[in-house]
């Protein structure tokens, strides 16, 4: 897997006969009071190596997609302007910038039912932001979601409860704890197995060395540090490739074994 090009708000990989891109929603700040120790408790301290800007963690908002040239599939939709503060909703301005027709866009695949990755279906005016959608799959417990705002893409709601094919080269992996429909959606070519996995770590800078930390909305706390822990180890295989919303912006990196956890490579540099 290799960057081909990148700009301010997204970033192209080749992977295999497949194309990756990285589009970047913006940005969340949250406190790191959020952060929790393998028992559910605040953590007493952060380490000084995870970065604070002013006294939050900036955790970046990404969403995915994935093409072969003839079917696409776009992995999470950011927040859109369903968010107290204007620091998300940028996906619309990244798919622009990376050449991406929205009005094309029919698969649509959400990793769980939290507003910085379900609430894009719907454009800030409160159209459907993808006018030509015919599928979005999501966690069969999660699907409630779709009531509200979201109601008018109800129709279309294939709700995942095992493991399943959504085309030639995309499974979604059911995987719960961070909320009870949280899904994995696995993309497999030639080059290898992208793992795009939502939610499973909030903090790259600490929850890869420290992968027992939770995080404060880690629904069912030890369910999700499970997950996180199968997933981090199946990473670590040969031509194994994680994307995740909340890595670094683009967000697309190896995995690797080091010391009681794991290092992370970014396979781009990441975008400010
Ligand atoms: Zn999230």
């Amino acid at each position: 897997m290799r960057l081909i090009s990148a700009g301010q708000h997204h970033a192209r990989f080749e992977f295999g006969e497949l194309q990756v891109i990285s589009l970047r929603d913006g940005y969340i700040d949250m406190p790191p009071t959020r952060l929790r120790d393998g028992e559910g408790r605040p953590l007493p301290q952060v380490p000084v190596a995870v970065p604070l800007i002013g006294d939050n963690l900036r955790l970046s908002v990404n969403a995915f997609y994935v093409t072969d040239g003839t079917r696409s599939v776009l992995v999470d939709t950011g927040a859109s302007d369903n968010w107290h503060d204007p620091t998300m909703g940028l996906i619309y301005k990244a798919l622009d910038e990376a050449g991406v027709d929205r009005a094309e866009i029919t698969d649509v695949a959400i990793t769980h039912n939290h507003e910085d990755h379900v609430s894009g279906l719907i454009a800030p005016d409160g159209s459907e932001a993808f006018t030509k959608l015919e599928r979005v799959w999501i966690g069969a417990g999660d699907a409630a979601v779709f009531t509200g705002r979201l109601e008018p893409i109800r129709d279309r709601v294939i709700p995942v409860s095992e493991q399943v094919a959504l085309n030639d080269w995309t499974t979604a992996i059911p995987t719960p704890g961070h909320t009870p429909g949280h899904t994995v959606y696995e993309i497999t070519s030639s080059a290898g197995h992208l793992l795009i996995w939502g939610d499973t770590v909030h903090v790259p800078t600490l929850q890869f060395d420290q992968p027992k930390v939770s995080w404060e909305f880690d629904g069912d706390q030890s369910q999700a540090r499970a997950a996180r822990a199968i997933l981090l180890e199946q990473l670590t295989r040969p031509n194994y490739f994680v994307a995740g919303a909340h890595l670094d912006s683009p967000g697309i990196a190896r995995v690797s074994p080091s010391g009681e956890g794991y290092a992370l490579e970014y396979l781009a540099t990441p975008i400010d």
